[in-house]
Order: C-alpha cells, then sequence, then structure tokens
C-alpha cells in the first residue's frame, strides 16, 4: 500500500470566491508543487482563505489543518502570483513551521503564462529569494499554457 500524505492548502483571500479547479487538478496529476509526492497518495484535509491581509486565518486554519491530520500545507500560487505577491509568504511559513511542526510548501498550481509574462515585464520576482520558490511551479513553458 502507497503511503498517504495528508496535505492542507491555504490561499490568497483575493482569490476567495475560487473554485480550486487549477490547485486540484495539479494536485491529481502531479504538476507543480505537487510533482514532489510522485506515487504516493494525496489527500486533502483542509481548504481556506487566509482571509485577506495580514492574513489572521493562517494561524487558526495551520491549527485546524494540523488536527485533521495535515502534515503538510500549501500555500497556494495565487500568493506567489498575485499582484502584488503576498508580501508575507516568508512569514506564514516560519509561523506554520514553528507553531505547529508542520511541513510548508510554497505553492500548488503551475504558474499560468499570462502570470509569469506580466510579473516578468513587472520585474516582481527579480530577487534571488524568489528563486527556490518559484522553482517547483515555474514548469515548462506547455504547462504553464494549459494552467492560463
Ligand atoms: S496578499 Fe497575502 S495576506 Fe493579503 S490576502 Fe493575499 S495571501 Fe492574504
Amino acid at each position: 500500500m502507497k503511503p498517504t500524505t495528508r496535505i492542507g492548502i491555504i490561499i490568497c483571500d483575493r482569490y476567495r470566491c475560487c473554485a480550486g479547479g487549477k490547485c486540484l487538478r495539479a494536485m491529481r496529476n502531479r504538476e507543480g508543487a505537487f510533482s514532489c509526492y510522485g506515487d504516493a497518495e494525496v489527500e486533502l484535509v483542509g481548504f481556506t482563505t487566509c482571509n485577506g491581509c495580514p492574513g489572521g486565518n493562517v494561524e487558526y486554519a495551520g491549527d485546524e489543518m494540523v488536527k485533521n491530520g495535515a502534515q503538510v500545507i500549501h500555500l497556494a500560487t495565487g500568493l506567489v502570483v498575485g499582484y502584488p505577491p503576498c508580501r508575507s509568504i516568508a512569514a506564514f511559513k516560519a509561523y506554520l513551521e514553528q507553531r505547529y511542526g508542520v511541513a510548508v510548501v510554497v505553492g500548488t498550481h503551475p504558474i499560468p503564462k499570462k502570470y509569469l509574462d506580466m510579473h516578468t515585464r513587472l520585474g516582481s520576482w527579480k530577487s534571488p529569494s524568489w528563486e527556490p520558490l518559484l522553482a517547483p511551479i515555474m514548469c515548462d513553458a506547455e504547462t504553464r499554457a494549459r494552467y492560463d
């Protein structure tokens, strides 16, 4: 029997009406940040938003997700591709890891082409600190186009 990893997903509240289609498709296809799971089973045990800047629900969502068995919490790709990208990604990651002892992955689905194009024009991700955050969700051009 394959091992099961239980995960939670926290999305940016700017996309609060999102039905999760891209995240769930990428989870099913093991694309973007979900590629790290390979053949392992993945069970989604929580999905919610940060509840708007400055992200107060991260505290409560983390607690509930971990109580529901989450071993990994994903900060959705929307935090990275929003205009502007969320300024609290590092703080959320550090808080969740230190408060709940859970692994935190930045990103879910592959970066859609239109967001890469616009952020490249804006220079949003020029700082080297973005490189490790972008790497798992950058994917190839064909994949990015499928997530537009
Ligand atoms: S920018 Fe960050 S803090 Fe603001 S709504 Fe989005 S995820 Fe939450």
